[in-house]
């Protein structure tokens, strides 16, 4: 076992992560480019990515090539942006290259606009298990809104293609605090994504990044938003709704059924390890963090030329891993495993962050009870708040 927690033996993830989009979202800051479908660049990129597969493997020691990958996810960008055949080749690239576990939990995001059965039944086929569909509202006006691209009837129609496809395990996106949302459409967009039955769902809040179109309309008055209270009354009425519908709200935004947490999800919030793949990817292995070149182009130039593809990397100090342990892990409902995190780090975390705990309990948001530390429901309405107690300044 290292320092930072991890037995060579312990499985690992893939991320692969596709730049492209059909149209911009008002809000939306990722590392995307609008390109036609069939443009040079983009099967430039499928290549790049495969040979970066390819080559990522080679340089790893046997003991971490051979490490069983027990999940694979395509984000984006729009994974589904790419045709049926590309995005299977990349799949096919990594079950080469690396050892995927049989039951490996394979997601890829899609976007209403660019599914069909057709594809979904090709990526089925080819290995893929979950889908994850951004539908964000169920409100055409609020989807114009926002520059999405599809209507939500298409929405509903994409999610009918992915089970016709055979996908038993669909998530689908949605999102508050959007301009126009009353309440009303919130609850109108929980109940149409019930009547769907996904398995699993993701809430988020709508935040105003930097140089989107959204924070440009916000700072000249020219963006009116719900507001914080009736941000929260909308997750709170979430929480009741789905909670109430059967699905486990087990980590801050997201909610599944019985064995249909995010597998690939998690491993970001236990801070375990993953390799990604694809321009401005980011991999975290052996205590160390790095992002691959953000630009298509000068990703794939670097992969032709067998480049080191890093462009910002750092080195993890325990103490900074065993931070960011208990402010990821606490984002989980079931909260932090005490002893866990002793026999992963041989620290005992009650005393090490005494003061932080202390204060987070103080305000209420913070429970301790025997081995488990976690959120409170008043904590987790302020949870990025809660959780950044443990970071160091
Ligand atoms: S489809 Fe997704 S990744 Fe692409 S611009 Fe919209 S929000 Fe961003």
């Amino acid at each position: 076992m290292s320092l930072h927690g991890r037995m060579v033996s312990d499985s690992l993830a893939i991320y692969v992560h596709i730049p492209f989009c059909t149209k911009h979202c008002a809000y939306c800051d990722f590392n995307t480019y609008v390109e036609k479908a069939q443009s040079r660049i983009v099967d430039d990129t499928v290549k790049a990515i495969c040979e970066d597969i390819r080559q990522t493997a080679q340089s790893l020691s046997d003991a971490q090539r051979l490490r069983s990958i027990g999940s694979v996810f395509f984000g984006g960008g729009t994974p589904t942006f790419l045709s049926g055949e590309q995005i299977t080749r990349i799949l096919k690239t990594i079950g080469d290259n690396f050892v995927v576990q049989n039951d490996a939990e394979i997601s890829s995001e899609a976007n209403p606009t660019s599914s069909d059965s057709e594809k979904f039944a090709q990526m089925r086929e080819a290995g893929f298990n979950r889908l994850s569909v951004g539908v964000q509202a169920f409100q055409d006006p609020i989807l114009i809104a926002m520059d999405r691209f599809h209507t939500a009837n298409e929405a509903e129609r994409a999610l009918q293609a992915a089970r016709t496809a055979g996908f038993d395990n669909l998530n689908l996106d949605l999102m508050f605090g959007l301009p126009k949302q009353r309440l009303a459409d919130w609850e109108e967009s929980l109940q149409r994504a019930l009547a769907i039955e996904t398995e699993h769902l993701s809430l988020y809040a709508l935040t105003l990044e930097a140089g989107t179109r959204f924070e440009r309309l916000y700072a000249g008055g020219k963006l009116e938003l719900p507001g914080e209270d009736a941000e929260l009354e909308m997750y709170e009425r979430a929480i009741e709704i789905l909670t109430s519908a059967g699905y486990h709200h087990y980590e801050v935004s997201n909610f599944a059924l019985e064995g249909c947490q995010c597998r690939h999800n998690r491993v970001y919030w236990e801070n375990r390890e993953y390799l990604g793949f694809g321009a401005g990817a980011v991999s975290y292995l052996d205590g160390r963090r790095w992002k691959r070149e953000r630009l298509p182009a000068q990703y794939i130039r670097k992969v032709r030329e067998g480049l080191d593809l890093s462009v910002e990397s750092e080195t993890l100090e325990p103490e900074g891993t065993l931070g960011e342990t208990m402010m990821l892990g606490l984002r989980l409902r079931e909260g932090i495993s005490l002893s866990a995190v002793q026999t992963r780090f041989g620290i005992e975390a009650l005393s090490y962050f005494a003061e932080p705990i202390a204060d987070l309990e103080r305000r209420g948001w913070l429970i301790h009870d025997a081995d488990t530390l976690k959120l409170t429901h008043a904590g987790l309405l302020l949870a990025n708040e809660a959780v950044s107690a443990f970071l160091a300044d």
